[in-house]
């Protein structure tokens, strides 16, 4: 039997017909969000920081101190965020997260693939590096039932047609790092993450010449850096960030 999907979707829509998830307005499409909340939810565009992707005002020629990646060295080659901070970002992510709408990481998802215009990852697309998500302790997924860089990875793969790959597992349950400094946080993290090895199995390492780490938002990048240091300690070589927002 063939199942029209699309039709399926059409009874759907008169059923629950779609709305923004932000203002709550009707919409046509098979959009998540309408035209004008998301024109109001801004991208970052050059000038920004090379390593941290922290937007900047103003021209910045060659190389220029960013305040937030003096005096330190991360793992990764570059992190960069789709998205400026934003309080209707942030909220979106927040019910993904906490309000476990798990639907929205079709639309954050989307929204991450918008960072592919920048030249660096659209060389990881061409060369099909995996994506991977920063995972989460097994005991919190099952609180929330679900790992929001997970989804959100999911979304951008079915954009990208890139593959997810699950390299790394949360091996030690920490502190919710919103109240930490930089420090605090990477001695927080210390000994979190791990490689995950099937059971019985050889972990099979990609064979591209880097891998794209997934999360939700980029903060201070101790969360991201601690993932990327054990996936160089395996041998991967490059390891990119991606995430949807600039925190
Ligand atoms: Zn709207
Ligand atoms: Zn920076």
């Amino acid at each position: 039997m063939q199942v029209d999907a699309k039709r399926g979707i059409e009874v759907l829509d008169w059923v629950y017909p779609p709305v923004c998830e932000i203002c709550g307005c009707g919409l046509g499409g098979g959009d998540a969000l309408c035209e004008e909340c998301s024109g109001k939810m801004l991208r970052i565009e050059a000038p920004f920081c090379d390593m941290c992707g922290e937007g900047f005002e103003g021209q910045i020629d060659g190389a220029f101190d960013c305040p937030n990646c003096r005096e330190v060295s991360f793992h990764f080659e570059f992190a960069r965020a789709a998205m400026l901070r934003s309080e209707r970002v942030l909220d979106l992510v927040h019910r993904l997260k906490y309000g476990r709408e798990v639907h929205l990481a079709g639309a954050l998802g989307r929204l991450a693939v918008g960072a592919f215009s920048d030249r660096r990852l659209g060389v990881a697309m061409e060369e099909k590096w995996p994506l991977v998500p920063v995972p989460l302790h097994r005991s919190r997924q099952r609180e929330r039932y679900f790992n929001q860089a997970d989804e959100i990875c999911r979304a951008i793969a079915e954009e990208t047609g890139l593959e997810v790959q699950r390299l790394l597992k949360r091996v030690r349950k920490t502190e919710t790092q919103t109240r930490l400094n930089r420090k605090q946080r990477m001695e927080n993290l210390k000994g979190a993450f791990a490689v995950r090895r099937p059971w019985g199995r050889e972990m099979k390492m990609p064979d591209t010449p880097g891998v794209i780490l997934v999360d939700d938002v980029f903060t201070t990048g101790s969360t991201v850096d601690a993932c990327a240091k054990v996936l160089k300690k395996v041998g991967v070589e490059r390891v990119a960030v991606l995430t949807v927002m600039r925190g």
